[in-house]
């Protein structure tokens, strides 16, 4: 982090001085590259109430490929935010919380990995359908299988049901302590106000003498977003 307030510098210091900084672990994104690639994961659900899904619009943010959360709710007009203004297309996605079970070296042991898995939000289905047969599926271990090759647009995966005699509890741990100070907004998802979407990636001008008020606009709508989104994935 290059930028520091003075009350986030003291709860680092905090943090790092109760040892919580060390132990927290990153939570990365997941993904299956090749065909036939597969995973053995845990996912971090016992109720289909806790799913992440959000609508949210990919932008190119500094360079980089991003989701930004959409500000529009479901009733909320077009105004409501600057990217919907914009004609930038929106896509309704879920953010799958995963342990990633990954034998070590040595054979020895079985290292867990914190992921998040991007789907489009049709993967509501899919889960509940787990829920319907297993129950609490934090209980139960499972295989994800990639079909398709690297780059196909017909890239499916079957998510199998992992036998417990196999793939028992003792070495594939239940542990989603990573998840604990985890928010997908912010993180996996960009969490920008209207007027950061404005300034930052619109590259507009924003007047914000008053932040509770619809804030004065101008947005270069003349211009053909060339920063926009380069591809569309499922
Ligand atoms: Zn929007």
């Amino acid at each position: 982090m290059a930028y520091l307030t003075r009350d986030q510098y003291l709860q680092q210091l905090a943090e790092r001085s109760n040892g919580k900084s060390q132990q927290r672990q990153y939570v990365s994104y997941f993904g299956l590259k090749d065909d036939g690639d597969e995973a053995v994961v845990r996912f971090a659900y016992s109720d289909p109430s806790q799913f992440d899904v959000y609508t949210v619009h990919p932008v190119t943010v500094d360079g980089k490929f991003r989701k930004v959360n959409c500000l529009r709710g479901f009733h909320d007009p077009v105004e409501k935010c600057p990217l919907c203004e914009a004609g930038e297309p929106v896509q309704n996605k879920i953010y799958i919380k995963l342990i990633k079970y990954e034998r070590a070296e040595d054979g020895s042991t079985i290292n867990i990995v914190p992921c998040v898995w991007e789907r489009p939000a049709s993967y509501i289905t899919i889960l509940n359908n787990l829920f319907s047969e297993y129950g609490d599926i934090s209980d139960c271990v499972f295989k994800i299988r990639r079909s398709g090759e690297r780059g196909s647009l017909q890239t499916t995966y079957s998510i199998m049901f992992a036998n417990p005699s196999v793939y028992n509890s003792q070495l594939y741990k239940k542990d989603f302590s990573a998840f604990e100070d985890y928010n997908v907004l912010g993180t996996a998802v960009l969490d920008k106000s209207y007027k950061e979407i404005v300034t930052e990636i619109l590259g507009g001008e924003c007047d914000d003498t008053d932040e509770d008020e619809q804030p004065l606009v101008s947005v270069p709508k003349d211009e053909t977003p060339s920063s926009g989104p380069k591809r569309i994935t499922y």
